[in-house]
């Protein structure tokens, strides 16, 4: 029998408990329709094993451990095929898939506000995400202004997913158990069919404001060119804030106009 030893540096804690892995599956509402759903780091299938009941879609997963891609082969009976062994980060999307496809998976810690990060890149493939994270970034994600954890991450996601925290899990149902709990969250894609700003300036601009974010965005963005003051009600209403007061839809709109 093959087995799968915890390894650290991959972020390895499997899940031991299958109501909860059923769980999160079933937080997939497929409301896109899409055929297929990538998951990221098997582990040992417990998530995988329920995604399999599932025959309104295909399922292909990607895992970085070997030990982990055996076991998946041999014990759980998974197409070898369908396993991608490699990592995520490296992975050409567009090669893999020629549609959308959604992406479900409980994330290593270590990379996991990487892997959004790659998923924000390849939006328009990805309609609907169901992952798990640290509890911590979980929040971060979902968070509206006004609240201690809205940041970067909150603002690039929310531009283009509905967010939605869905529940937390409790260390003790991992082996070996995180020293930190879990949050799982669900993204659906908001379909936006003109989009009227620079996506590349209003990332930059999301992360200038937030990398000084106890200043207010008259200093915050004071290298990017401003209409001058007066002439614009938006400017003259939101300089005076900081970051974390303003909706992605302010920031939507201070892109605008700083590009006009
Ligand atoms: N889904 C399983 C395992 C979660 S642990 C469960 O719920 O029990 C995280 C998994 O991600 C591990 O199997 C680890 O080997 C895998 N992993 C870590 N880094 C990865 C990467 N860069 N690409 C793909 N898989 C990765």
């Amino acid at each position: 029998m093959t087995s799968v030893k915890p390894k650290k540096y991959w972020g390895q804690h499997f899940l031991t408990d299958n109501s909860i892995a059923e769980k999160i599956v079933n937080s997939l509402n497929h409301y896109h329709n899409y055929k297929f759903v990538l998951e990221i780091g098997p582990g040992k299938g417990i998530l995988t094993k329920y995604l399999l009941l599932n025959k309104n879609f295909t399922v292909y997963a990607v895992e970085i451990d070997e030990c982990s891609v055996n076991y998946l082969v041999s014990e759980l009976n998974i197409d070898e095929k369908k396993i991608i062994k490699g990592d995520f980060l490296k992975l050409n999307l567009n090669e893999i898939f020629n549609e959308q496809f959604a992406i479900i998976g409980n994330f290593p810690y270590n990379i996991s506000s990487q892997i959004l990060v790659k998923i924000l890149k390849n939006k328009s493939m990805i309609p609907e995400v169901v992952g798990m994270f640290q509890k911590e970034l979980a929040k971060r994600i979902v968070s509206l202004p006004g609240n201690k954890e809205y940041g970067t991450l909150s603002v690039l996601t929310q531009a283009w997913y509905k967010t939605e925290y869905l529940f937390t899990v409790n260390e003790k149902v991992f082996f070996p158990s995180p020293k930190v709990k879990s949050g799982v969250i669900r993204l659906q894609r908001i379909d936006k069919t003109d989009i009227n700003y620079d996506e590349k300036l209003f990332t930059q601009i999301v992360k200038s404001a937030f990398n000084q974010r106890r200043k207010t965005l008259k200093n915050s963005l004071s290298n990017y060119n401003l209409p001058s003051f007066p002439n614009y009600k938006t400017i003259k209403d939101l300089m005076p804030l900081r970051a974390e007061q303003l909706s992605v839809e302010d920031f939507i709109e201070i892109t605008m106009l700083i590009s006009s």
